[in-house]
């Protein structure tokens, strides 16, 4: 019997990726066969980094992780991406009790489109829950140190979107 390849999708907006978002990415790539990382496009967000950006700073940053897949969810839901991969489980990392409302909600509709959608949830490692993308841009915004929560690379192009 050949075994099914694991198939596990880290989506999220990754508006910049930050170390907290690498940490969840490199415990899941030991639990799956592969991990897609999905760039969503979320139509409520206003983001910094355009799509194509924010996917040429994640795949900086992975490129150390050998069973890793880079995609961009143009537009559809998640879920339908899911199916069409055949995944196992979609991975979210949770931080804290506001995360856990909102984590609970999307997964318990994740898995109203169809009953094979699993969610598997990682706690952010001690060192990474206070990590926001939205605070990391708020400090960068005002010319503040992220260098301890981003990737090198990410913090030049910071600066050049923030004109610091
Ligand atoms: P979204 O817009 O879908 O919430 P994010 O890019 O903000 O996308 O986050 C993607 C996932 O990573 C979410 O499950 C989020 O809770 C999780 N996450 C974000 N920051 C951290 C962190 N510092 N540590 C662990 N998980 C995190």
């Amino acid at each position: 019997m050949t075994k099914e390849k694991k198939i596990g999708i880290y989506a999220g907006s990754f508006d910049p990726f930050t170390f907290g978002h690498l940490n969840i990415i490199e415990r899941a790539s030991k639990l799956f066969d592969e991990v897609i990382v999905l760039v969503a496009i979320n139509t409520s967000k206003k983001t910094l980094f355009t799509p194509e950006e924010r996917l040429d700073l994640v795949r900086m940053s992975v490129s150390h992780i050998e069973n890793i897949r880079l995609d961009v969810l143009e537009d559809g839901l998640v879920a339908h991406y899911y199916q069409e991969v055949g995944a196992s489980a979609l991975i979210r990392g949770l931080r804290n009790a506001t995360d856990f409302d909102y984590e609970f909600s999307i997964a318990s509709a994740n898995a109203l489109q169809g009953d094979t959608i699993e969610t598997v949830i990682l706690y952010a490692a001690d060192e990474y829950r206070f990590m926001s993308s939205s605070l990391i841009k708020e400090i960068a915004y005002f010319d503040g140190d992220v260098s301890r929560m981003v990737p090198k690379h990410i913090d030049g192009k910071m600066k050049e979107k923030y004109n610091n």
